[in-house]
């Protein structure tokens, strides 16, 4: 067969792009960040552009290379996102590393991916001391602070400013041009289950996960939005919003270190921000402070809710009390973040509100660039009935092939295997129903532990709840419920089960409840499920049946 070649402009889809076309064609735009020191920063797209061409430079002169890991341990703010560019778009990966691990973890992170360079926040100078010794191919520590914040003392070796290196630099480069399959980024998964591995994500497949996650269907993100991602860089690239938001060209608003609600809240009002991204636990901070203060937004119109699942309560909170749209998102490390979005359809518009809601409480459809199916043990597809539940499987332009450094792929016929366990309906919506290590399997049938999970927050004493699978001499296994109640409320044990009545069969409703303090959390604010067995493990079912 003889192809006719198109005749259009080669132009590789690099990171570099993303930035330039927001200097140049929204260069006046506001970021504006919380800073570690407290106080408020502000500057332009044009501003960061000119200082991520310097920090490429001061990179070079510190001997960096095309390939190179830059790895950075900080929070959401412009010298991180400069960070991001200045690595990216010269050839460097950035490798972002979330600070709420075990210092042993970060190590062992920072030297899997062999990092070169380590930047990090001035809160995180404790952390860094720590670690330092440990993290053997780090050359350089970078402080991301300027020259007065430096400490007279410490224990890390040749310690940079981050501003004096900027400072040093006159910005005149113009970012390389290479392919767009170069890699421009490693994230680590959380470790959930098992040691962590590195996604390498590429120019192409972050630039097409920012079309993407910009689209109406997706995050619906204008130049006349106004972005704060309380989702951290660390986690995911702030699910690409660094990204996007340049595309689109808004002004951003990053929150530093505190996530707290009363933070949160001024500076979404001061800041006039209408759309958001984060996950469920974030929100119960904020909407917290909000209620227990009586207060409303002025400006915030949509959020994204991802990262765990987040129950119909919440959804129903945001939109009938504070008049904010939830965008309820699935994704994973090993798709840059983003899987699927739960947005009705035109023809769900004339649905009762219920059922517009269960909709929206479902892990939602696949944007173009991704694809979607459900498999039974054996690997074979199932329908989309909306009932059969099967291992979900992904493909897509950025769903990793290759974990880094791990000779074997995970792919399986060409499909990623997401550990999740999910059903998907008619209209294509998924709904994650558990993670293969989290389904419960009580006398050879399944039961969904989110499901549980879901109707136990919907209880007006429950702030968390967790639904674990516990040994049982009869059926195998049967649902334990861990809840933690919200401050000062009250609720039996009997009340809570009394609570499930109708609302799923019988058969599945937890066997008993534990009350705890608190539920253990992972350093993305998920909480252990992990843990919580093995604190269980050993569990006496009060009854027998
Ligand atoms: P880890 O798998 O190590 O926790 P990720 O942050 O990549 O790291 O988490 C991805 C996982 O989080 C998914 O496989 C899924 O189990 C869970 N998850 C993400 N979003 C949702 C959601 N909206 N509903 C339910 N689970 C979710």
């Amino acid at each position: 067969m003889s192809l006719l070649p198109g005749q259009m402009m080669q132009m590789p889809l690099l990171i570099s792009s993303l930035i330039t076309h927001a200097a140049r064609h929204s260069g006046d735009v506001e970021i504006v960040s919380r800073r570690v020191e407290g106080d408020l920063h502000r500057y332009t797209w044009a501003e960061a552009e000119l200082r991520a061409r310097k920090l490429a430079q001061a990179l070079a002169r510190l001997g960096c290379q095309a390939g190179d890991r830059v790895g950075t341990l900080a929070w959401n703010g412009y010298r991180h996102l400069e960070i991001y560019y200045g690595t990216s778009g010269s050839g460097l990966l950035c490798h972002t590393v979330n600070p709420r691990l075990f210092p042993q973890q970060i190590a062992w992170i920072i030297n899997d991916a062999a990092d070169r360079i380590l930047c990090f926040d001035l809160n995180l100078l404790p952390l860094v001391e720590q670690i330092a010794a440990d993290c053997r191919t780090v050359q350089h520590f970078v402080l991301l602070a300027g020259r007065a914040q430096l400490p007279d003392q410490t224990t890390i070796p040749g310690l940079l400013c981050y501003e004096d290196m900027v400072a040093a630099e006159d910005g005149d480069m113009t970012w390389p041009t290479f392919d767009e399959t170069t890699a421009a980024g490693i994230c680590y998964t959380s470790g959930t289950t098992g040691d962590p591995k590195g996604a390498v994500y590429s120019h192409r497949s972050t630039v097409l996960h920012s079309y993407a996650a910009a689209m109406p269907d997706a995050m619906n993100l204008s130049a006349r939005d106004v972005v704060l991602p309380v989702v951290p860089m660390f986690h995911v690239n702030a699910w690409g919003l660094p990204y996007a938001t340049a595309m689109v060209g808004c002004k951003v608003v990053f929150p530093g270190p505190h996530l707290d609600g009363k933070s949160l809240y001024e500076l979404f009002e001061a800041e006039q921000v209408t759309f958001s991204a984060g996950v469920p636990t974030v929100w119960m901070g904020l909407l917290a402070h909000m209620q227990t203060h009586q207060l409303k937004f002025s400006s915030f119109r949509c959020t994204v809710i991802g990262g765990a699942a987040c129950p119909a309560s919440m959804i129903d909170t945001l939109v009938d009390d504070f008049g904010v749209e939830v965008i309820h998102a699935w994704g994973m490390t090993e798709l840059s973040p983003l899987g699927t979005l739960s947005r009705l359809r035109g023809k769900h518009l004339g649905l009762p509100k219920d059922e517009q809601r269960r909709l929206m409480a479902k892990q939602g459809k696949a944007p173009y660039g991704i694809d979607l199916r459900i498999v039974d043990g054996a690997g074979a597809p199932l329908p989309w009935d909306g009932k059969a539940a099967g291992e979900l499987m992904v493909k897509g332009h950025w769903v990793i092939s290759d974990y880094f450094r791990t000779p074997k792929s995970p792919l399986q016929d060409g499909w990623f295997p997401t550990g999740d366990v999910a059903t998907i309906d008619g209209d294509g919506f998924m709904q994650i129903t558990d993670r293969s290590k989290d389904v419960i399997k009580s006398g050879g049938e399944w039961i969904s532990s989110i499901a549980l999970e879901n109707l136990a927050v919907g209880h007006p004493a429950v702030q968390q709840a967790a639904v674990i699978s516990v040994a049982h001499p009869q059926w195998g296994e049967r649902p334990l419920l861990t809840v933690v109640l919200k401050p000062g409320a009250a609720v039996t044990r009997e009340a809570l089960l009394a609570f499930y009545e109708g609302k799923v069969p019988n058969w599945q409703v937890p066997n008993d409840v534990i009350f705890l303090p608190e539920l253990p959390q992972t350093a993305t604010g998920k909480i252990q499920k992990l843990r919580l067995r093995e604190a269980f493990r050993n569990h006496q079912w009060s009854q027998p049946g």
